[in-house]
């Protein structure tokens, strides 16, 4: 009998496994996707300005090319079109369960029992968890932000009943989502204040309109969509990923950043302030061209005074007080702290969050010790700094079905656990020469250090690693 799957989430990672699952011919499977849409980061970042800075043809399925991309960068709009389409095109949709959040999973030795928030409970022999690690905002912790006069919402809950034009606006939080709204807030907004803790390195976006021309080619000449999206592939594996782990390009990627910053920024002031103090790559380069010039119009102020705390009619700093009638958290996610909310427990009443006390880790990121039969998408250390997510997630969607396709014979997967001493040991040696290591905080890892989000190597080998047969590194629970 088929094996009956659990997948939540419907963002990229679970429709993506939805999809081959669908198209093995295996349809005993349940998406739980606890908002109303799918999509995932692409359904709740409405932002204006929000896109991708990976190319279009890139950060796409490689089992689905698209005709209808109209940018060499895609736009929020176009992703959530993409994924809406595939999940039509692959007939899923009628196996995803909305509005149904996931609160409890638990292995009683042979199969999972999945809690929702509504209080029902179901069995499934396999769960994967695709929930992503950039899903839950960080609202930061200052003193006085309950007490704001004004409107305030984070980036990821853009409120498109508050209308900017006019306002005095403040935006705390100056990373990719900042980015990309800040040149479209400074359009609207009567004055716009900038509130920045730590200068990111920028480099410029290289984004067009695909022409009538390049459309209809991409669309009808066979081959061309697989062949510029490999050329984009090798490109990014081959000048980006040396850059962050100490290669040839490391000194070319600080270079271009700032002729980046000196073409676009004129005000020695300015310019010093946005100068990094830490090598490029360390914190997620932003890659961006209507950033800086956002940043030096008459109506835009850059603060990097520390926030004392938010006092009713604004922002106050050591250096004053800004006013604002609105303030924009651009203040990121709750990465680290993956799955959670979801309270896991596997074999023997083993909880999750206390095995990952010491930072989340788990086998190719995608299975953990004593949870057997449990699954992750776009788990621990798969982010990437230089290329496609949704490539690895192919890359885990391939291994996690070789695993479901060995359920029947096999009973319930566990990692090995001399596979997942392997695999941290590898692990270890590749993150010591990684720029994300020192000389910066970000979001690739926990308070104390341990970067617990990205994958040190290029793509390619995370995709020849997962290509393995993967048996060998499980074991019948
Ligand atoms: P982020 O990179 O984590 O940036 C958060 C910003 O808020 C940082 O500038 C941070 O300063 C600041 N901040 C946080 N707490 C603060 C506090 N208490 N006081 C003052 N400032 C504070 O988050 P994000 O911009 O939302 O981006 C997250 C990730 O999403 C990106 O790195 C990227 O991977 C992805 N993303 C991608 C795109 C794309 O085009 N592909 C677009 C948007 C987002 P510090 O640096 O000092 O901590």
């Amino acid at each position: 009998m088929a094996p009956r799957i659990a997948i939540v989430g419907a963002g990229f990672g679970g429709l993506c496994l939805a999809i081959r699952l669908r198209r093995a011919g295996i349809g005993s499977f349940t998406v739980f996707e606890k908002a109303a849409g799918l999509g995932g980061t692409w359904r709740d970042n409405t932002y204006p300005g929000a896109g991708c800075d990976i190319p279009s043809h890139l950060y796409s399925y490689s089992f689905e090319r698209y005709g209808s991309w109209t940018r060499r960068y895609p736009e929020q709009s176009e992703i959530l079109a993409y994924l809406e389409h595939c999940a039509d095109k692959y007939d899923v949709r009628r196996n995803i369960r909305f509005n149904t959040e996931v609160v409890r999973a638990s292995f009683d030795g042979a199969r999972w029992h999945l809690g929702t928030a509504g209080g029902d409970s179901e069995t499934f022999d396999a769960v994967v968890m695709a929930v992503g690690q950039l899903n839950r905002p960080r609202l930061p912790d200052i003193p006085g932000m309950s007490g704001f006069r004004g409107t305030s919402f984070h980036s990821a809950r853009w409120n498109h009943d508050h209308d900017l034009t006019g306002r005095r606006v403040a935006v705390i939080g100056s990373g990719s989502s900042a980015a990309q709204l800040i040149p479209r807030v400074a359009e609207r907004a009567g004055h716009l204040t900038v509130f920045q803790r730590t200068p990111n390195w920028v480099i410029p976006k290289p984004d067009a309109a695909f022409g009538p021309a390049a459309r209809l080619a991409l669309r009808l000449v066979p081959g061309l969509q697989r062949a510029y999206r490999g050329w984009l592939f090798r490109y990014v594996e081959n000048t980006l990923y040396p850059a962050l782990a100490g290669g040839w390009s490391a000194a070319v990627l600080e270079r271009r950043a700032r002729a980046h910053l000196r073409a676009q920024v004129a005000d020695p002031e300015l310019r010093a302030k946005l100068t990094p103090g830490y090598p490029p790559g360390c914190k997620r380069v932003v890659i961006d061209s209507a950033f800086y010039p956002a940043l030096t119009r008459p109506d835009v102020d850059v603060v990097t005074e520390r926030i004392v705390r938010i006092v009713p009619g604004g922002v106050e700093t050591t250096g004053g007080t800004h006013e604002a009638d609105t303030i924009v958290y651009a203040t990121g996610f709750r990465t680290t702290e993956f799955l959670a909310p979801i309270e896991v427990t596997g074999r023997d009443g083993r909880a999750l969050a206390g095995q990952w006390n010491v930072g989340a880790h788990a086998y190719l990121g995608i299975s953990v010790p004593h949870f057997p039969n449990l699954f992750l998408l776009y788990g621990p250390n798969t982010n990437l700094g230089h290329n496609s997510i949704v490539f690895m997630i192919e890359c885990q969607v391939r291994h996690i079905m070789a695993c479901l396709r060995a359920l029947p014979r096999h009973g319930p997967l566990e990692v090995r656990p001399e596979a997942m001493a392997a695999w941290t040991r590898q692990l270890d040696r590749a993150m010591v020469r990684m720029v994300w290591v020192n000389g910066c905080q970000s979001w690739y890892k926990t308070p104390e250090g341990r970067v617990t989000n990205n994958w040190p190597g290029p793509a390619a080998l995370y995709r020849r690693l997962t290509a393995r047969p993967p048996l060998p590194a499980y074991r019948r629970a």
